[in-house]
């Protein structure tokens, strides 16, 4: 069966083989081998690269064993991305995002959309990273089950205003700061602007219809980074990486 395919990660093995982390769009992350896909000149092994968009046939022979790729075309090198060392960092956060969050072969074949639409949009000229990151990273989180939404004080159900609020990553409550300090909750959700839990309740659902500034683009990349610090593991922040928001 052919499989669109988002190589996420590609390693060289042995002599002239590779070992490939590629997110298909049907059957989720999988783990191949492909034999003879090492050299640097071959088309097989081109389109194994990762952060390449490419059409995988291939099978798994038994249970439990690696998945054997066979044949594999690009269908999207993006070539952009590759040449431009800020534009990998960008990308590679949705790999570590992909690698982090999804069970292996399981199938999300909308986040799969989701993030072949974040790397086209990187190589666009004059899309802003940052705010293709946010995009995908919320809309991702959101598919994944995880919504960001601003919503009322779980304990005195007033709605949010322009006050710092807690926020609880692992199940989405929220805590107003009153309420935070009589509740004897540990302090172990995130701080955040209610005006920034709004933006990225709308980036989520509707992203075209957001108006964005530098400090609501900044803020959000933060938040977001602090909730996936949450979720996955060893997850490295923008503020660790040699890239600017801007
Ligand atoms: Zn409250």
């Amino acid at each position: 069966m052919e499989q669109r395919s988002l190589i996420l990660r590609s390693v060289r093995y042995l002599e002239s083989d590779r070992v490939v982390t590629f997110f298909s769009r049907e059957e989720g992350v999988l783990t191949g081998f492909a034999r003879g896909a090492a050299g640097m000149s071959n088309r097989f092994g081109a389109s194994l690269e990762a952060l390449t968009l490419s059409l995988i046939v291939g099978r798994s022979h038994l249970e439990g064993t690696l998945y054997r790729i066979h044949k594999s075309a690009i269908l999207n090198p993006f070539s952009n991305i590759k040449s431009d060392l800020d534009r990998s960092y960008w990308a590679g956060m949705a790999v570590r995002f992909l690698m982090g969050l999804l069970p292996p072969a399981l199938p999300e074949p909308l986040v799969f959309d989701n993030a072949v639409h974040y790397l086209e949009s990187l190589s666009g000229a004059g899309a802003s990273p940052a705010l293709s990151w946010i995009r995908f990273a919320t809309c991702s989180l959101d598919l994944l089950g995880y919504q960001i939404r601003a919503d009322a004080c779980s304990v005195c159900r007033v709605i949010p205003g322009r006050k710092t609020l807690c926020y609880y990553p692992m199940d989405g409550r929220v805590l107003c700061t009153a309420c935070l300090g009589n509740s004897g909750e540990a302090e172990d959700g995130l701080r955040v602007t209610a005006e920034i839990l709004r933006f990225l309740e709308k980036v989520g659902r509707r992203p075209e219809t957001v108006e964005v500034d530098f400090s609501t683009v900044r803020q959000s990349v933060e938040f977001l980074d602090r909730i996936l610090s949450c979720r996955v593991r060893g997850w490295k922040t923008v503020d660790a990486l040699p890239i600017s928001i801007v």
